[in-house]
């Protein structure tokens, strides 16, 4: 009876995890881009409302009426932190709403959906569940893939070379040459130089850089403070290596091996679908320089989504693959709808390259434009003879309302690109610099959720089919 006791537990646990598999399906999706994209605004807005979906006529399911219900659960990763849904949407919908803390390290969180089957089998079989897996991580993690293929030298002749025109404001580079000569391992020189080469890549961000790094120097998450994170490029020493520039050959080893590889494995390498969100208008604000940057830093973000382009992603992945990716320009509440699709098109350019060749390597893409949270509305003012399509909203230092016209994107995406053409740095020029938005306040109807723009297209791209 033993035997059979024991057989029958395990024929009963096989039986539970293949219908867990057969009728519970879970589809883990990634949420990235840059810091400041809009990620926890994003994952906010959308578990809100795939939780109260009056506002989401675009994800078919709903219009069907087919989504019975969908509700927090507990994740399935125990070790991972949980995307703090209820005080981000508490900030979002409070008396005097306030932006959300963005997102500092990956963090997962379930929401299952409970769905009544399409077309013939609807009347035989009861409802289903999808796990939806929201997995939200720093797009700077993905730019660390860029590291695993480089040794310690080829990175540090990059970054310096990259760093030769950009803000150094601790002086980082004329220390490194010194300290690289003197090249004796102190712990002290070796947190300065840390310290200093962060505070350089920091600054490059804020002024506009995207391709800066490595990505735990710029979001650490508990790794702060760390000796895997205390280390800089040094420039190439000629004759025996110092004790100093072996050390952080070693860290940076480490740092591939202990941080970045992990991340991969764990998270990346088990996702299923993605959305990569991207602050395109403020780069685009930001000037010519800023686009290129941030084009030629997509590109690199996305040679992870083709695991075929690295012997290191292809061992992770064995064979599995994320089989849908979305591009989203965020913040598209700062235009009038009017300019949404050059907004569109301006991301179709700059994702191009990636979107064809993760087609290539069999995902389906798509770009679009959207508002997680739409802060403002729309108006037309008139203006010396001519109608200005404006948007209005409460401008954050201030707290007073006002109406703006941002300025025209360019027909042409084309002409953001090649910023040697004539005017190019004056897209977005006037009013969109002050125009920094409080979200504003909500009263929700019931089974509403917070207002967006294009959020149940997403919904729809991501796992629409899956419902
Ligand atoms: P993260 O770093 O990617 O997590 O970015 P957040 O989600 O924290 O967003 C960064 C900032 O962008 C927010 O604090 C807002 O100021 C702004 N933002 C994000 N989403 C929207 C949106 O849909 N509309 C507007 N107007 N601003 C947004």
């Amino acid at each position: 009876t033993t035997l059979a006791d024991g057989l029958a537990r395990g024929i009963d646990s096989a039986t539970s995890t293949i219908s867990e598999t057969f009728f519970e399906p879970t589809l883990r999706l990634g949420v990235t881009g840059l810091s400041r994209a809009g990620k926890t605004v994003f994952i906010t807005s959308l578990v809100a409302n795939l939780m109260d979906r009056a506002r989401m006529p675009g994800l078919v399911a709903q219009s069907e009426g087919r989504i019975l219900t969908a509700f927090l659960q507990p994740q399935p990763d125990d070790t991972i932190p949980r995307f703090d849904y209820e005080t981000h949407l508490a900030a979002l919908t409070a008396r005097e709403p306030h932006w959300p803390d963005s997102t500092r390290a990956v963090s997962e969180l379930r929401l299952s959906l409970k769905v009544r089957p399409q077309g013939l089998l609807s009347g035989l079989q009861g409802p289903r569940t999808l796990h939806l897996d929201i997995i939200d991580y720093p797009g700077e993690w993905l730019l660390d893939l860029g590291l695993m293929d480089k040794s310690y030298a080829q990175w540090s002749e990059h970054m310096l070379d990259r760093m030769t025109h950009r803000p150094d404001p601790d002086g980082f580079l004329p220390m490194a040459t010194t300290e690289a000569a003197e090249a004796k391992l102190d712990e002290p020189v070796a947190q300065r130089l840390a310290k200093a080469y962060t505070e350089a890549q920091n600054a490059a961000r804020r002024e506009g850089f995207s391709d800066c790094g490595p990505g735990r120097f710029l979001l650490p998450g508990d790794l702060a403070g760390s000796p895997v994170l205390t280390f800089a490029p040094l420039p190439p020493v000629s004759a025996s290596r110092g004790a100093l520039y072996r050390e952080f050959e070693r860290r940076f080893d480490a740092y591939k091996s202990r941080v970045v590889k992990p991340f991969f494995q764990d998270h990346f390498a088990r996702l299923d679908r993605q959305i990569v969100l991207v602050d395109a208008l403020g780069a685009i604000h930001a000037g010519p320089r800023a686009v290129e940057d941030l084009r030629r830093t997509l590109a690199d973000i996305l040679t992870a989504f083709r695991p075929g382009a690295s012997s290191f992603l292809s061992q992770i992945f064995l064979g599995r693959r994320i089989d849908r990716i979305l591009f989203a320009a965020t913040k598209a509440d700062h235009l009038h709808h009017t300019q949404h699709a050059r907004l569109t098109a301006v991301m179709e350019a700059l994702t191009r390259d990636a979107r064809d060749r993760a087609r290539f390597a069999g995902a389906e893409t798509q770009a679009l434009s959207l508002a997680a949270l739409r802060a403002t509305t729309e108006e037309i003012i008139a203006h010396e003879g001519r109608d200005l399509p404006c948007v209005r909203g409460t401008l954050l230092d201030t707290g007073k309302r006002a109406a703006f016209y941002p300025g025209e994107l360019p027909e042409d995406p084309a002409h953001l690109l090649a910023p040697a053409r004539e005017g190019a740095s004056e897209w977005l020029g006037q009013d969109y610099s002050i125009m920094s938005f409080a979200p504003a306040p909500l009263t929700l109807k019931p089974g509403e959720g917070p207002p967006h723009i294009r959020l149940d297209r997403a919904a729809q791209f991501l796992i629409g089919d899956r419902l």
